[in-house]
């Protein structure tokens, strides 16, 4: 069995001093890690009905997309500012120095469409706390979500509802 663990490289000082960066390139380019990730990532979501895997722009679409193959649903992405054609539904949010901005296409999901949101990193919190709030802009059900790592110490969970599941593969 293939410990992921050692396919994630850390960084320091990247991209600034101070941050340990988890370079999650190894990982993708393992074959036998990156398959084994992304089954362990959808194998607690078989079962749940979910109309569609949405991936936070970047590194959220690599996991997501290949999540939403296997649970058989649709992919639908959430992009940075400036990327999709109208119409679409954006919401900004705070970052630790400055802020962004995250868009959907506004006929993208249904209302109510049960969705699992899905990025590489919980950090602080804030990129997965602005999908779920875009997400529910738009009036879709969020089923839960999952992440590859979860930087444990910066305690991003505190910003994730309790009563919806978030799973991490990995801590750190
Ligand atoms: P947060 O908003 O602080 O939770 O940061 C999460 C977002 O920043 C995710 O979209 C990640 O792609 C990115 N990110 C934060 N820290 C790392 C890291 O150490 N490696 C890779 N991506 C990171």
């Amino acid at each position: 069995m293939t410990n992921l663990n050692l396919l994630i490289r850390d960084v320091p000082d990247f991209p600034k001093p101070g941050v340990v960066f988890k370079d999650i390139g190894p990982l993708l380019a393992d074959p036998t890690g990156f398959a084994a990730c992304i089954t362990a990532l959808a194998t607690p979501w078989r079962g749940t009905a979910i109309d569609a895997v949405c991936g936070i722009e970047s590194r959220g679409f690599i996991f997501g997309a290949a999540m939403a193959l296997e649970l058989k649903t649709g992919f639908v992405p959430l992009r940075k500012v400036g990327k999709l054609p109208p119409p679409i539904v954006g919401i900004d949010y705070d970052l630790e120095y400055g802020s962004a901005r995250l868009e959907i296409g506004a006929q993208g999901l249904p209302r109510g469409a049960r969705v699992l949101l899905v990025d590489d990193v919980l950090a602080t919190g804030g990129t997965l706390e602005a999908g779920r709030r875009l997400l529910e802009t738009i009036g879709a059900e969020i089923v839960g979500a999952g992440v590859v790592i979860e930087i444990d110490a910066l305690a991003g969970r505190r910003r994730w509802p309790v009563a919806v599941p978030l799973r991490a593969l990995l801590h750190c």
